[in-house]
């Protein structure tokens, strides 16, 4: 990866990957107001490459120094200024680590979705294992919860998780429910051997009979709240579905519908899915639980030098 070459010259990539971006809406906001708004867009690009030149002298970065023709960085007294001033920190889009509590759930309001009996809950229809909980015993409904990498899920959510017997497992948050335990339901899916043919993608599909009775896998499972592992990108595979823009409405810029047509896409099945792989965010975890072959980066090029070598000359061209 390019990124490879980056790190080399620039420094370590954890000084300039700011996963994190809701920081930087306010900071853009700000370039935006005080601007003289003539290129808006012109004059937050500078602004930012500004922040960028900082951000890189404080967190360690070198520059070539002409004068004595060698490559230098800011002393430890500027870097520290950056580890100790919260100020700074806030305004380079720097995001100080959360204490996560894995499995920690956020209730809806209580005038929202009052306490509901086990029987009631989606959970308990799909209970497998001995020793449910009792019929009569209170649950509540949880909005949210937050898995072991520190990711916020929802109802809706795809995650990966460990069943029962510690093995990874995929699919769709169902419910989320607080009450002498917290349980998840998911919508099991199950990752096909084959990437997608077009996206190259790991392909999810929902368990068919067989894997059910081999105990492969089942249309739901219910999981700890606290064997949520951590969130995933999915996509629905609208090739194979053939989905078409089916749906409109009107477009929204800053909270006000425009007059400006926008349509949506009607997905034709609810069964088909992909599997994003090349987000960066837990891309890690995510290739540790992936079979290698589905994971693997192929290079766009081979030889990443010789490729760099050849846009440069061709732009020294144009
Ligand atoms: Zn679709």
């Amino acid at each position: 990866m390019a990124s490879r070459y980056n790190v080399w010259r620039f420094g370590l990539l954890i000084r300039f990957a700011t996963e994190k971006y809701e920081v930087f809406n306010g900071v853009f906001r700000l370039n935006s107001i005080h601007s003289n708004r003539l290129a808006p867009s012109r004059d937050i690009a500078t602004r930012f490459a500004t922040m960028d030149r900082v951000k890189h002298l404080l967190s360690g970065g070198y520059w070539w120094d002409s004068s004595r023709s060698c490559w230098i960085q800011a002393g430890a007294a500027v870097q520290k200024i950056l580890l100790d001033d919260p100020v700074f920190q806030r305004h380079l889009g720097w995001v100080s680590p959360k204490k996560i509590v894995p499995g920690a759930v956020k209730l809806f309001p209580a005038a929202k979705s009052p306490p509901l009996a086990w029987n009631d809950t989606t959970a308990s229809k799909h209970w497998l294992t001995e020793n449910p909980p009792n019929p009569e015993s209170a649950w509540r409904r949880g909005q949210s919860l937050t898995a072991q990498s520190g990711d916020k899920v929802a109802v809706g959510s795809w995650v990966w998780g460990l069943n029962a017997e510690g093995r990874s497992v995929i699919g769709r948050i169902t419910e989320i429910l607080s009450g002498a335990r917290t349980l998840v339901t998911i919508e099991q899916f199950i990752c096909g051997e084959r990437p997608h043919p077009e996206f190259e993608w790991p392909v999810l599909r929902r368990p068919n009979g067989a894997e059910i009775t081999q105990g492969l896998g089942n249309s739901f499972i219910v999981l700890s709240a606290g064997s949520i592992q951590f969130v995933c990108s999915v996509q629905h595979d609208c090739r194979l579905g053939k989905c078409r823009p089916d749906l409109s409405r009107k477009e929204m810029q800053e909270r006000e519908e425009t007059s400006r047509i926008v349509s949506l896409i009607k997905h034709a099945d609810g069964d088909h899915f992909i599997l994003n792989t090349i987000a960066l965010h837990n891309f890690v975890r995510l290739s540790r639980v992936l079979p290698r072959p589905l994971i693997e980066l192929k290079p766009l090029n081979e030889n990443h030098v010789a490729f760099h070598k050849e846009m440069a000359a061709q732009a020294r061209v144009n």
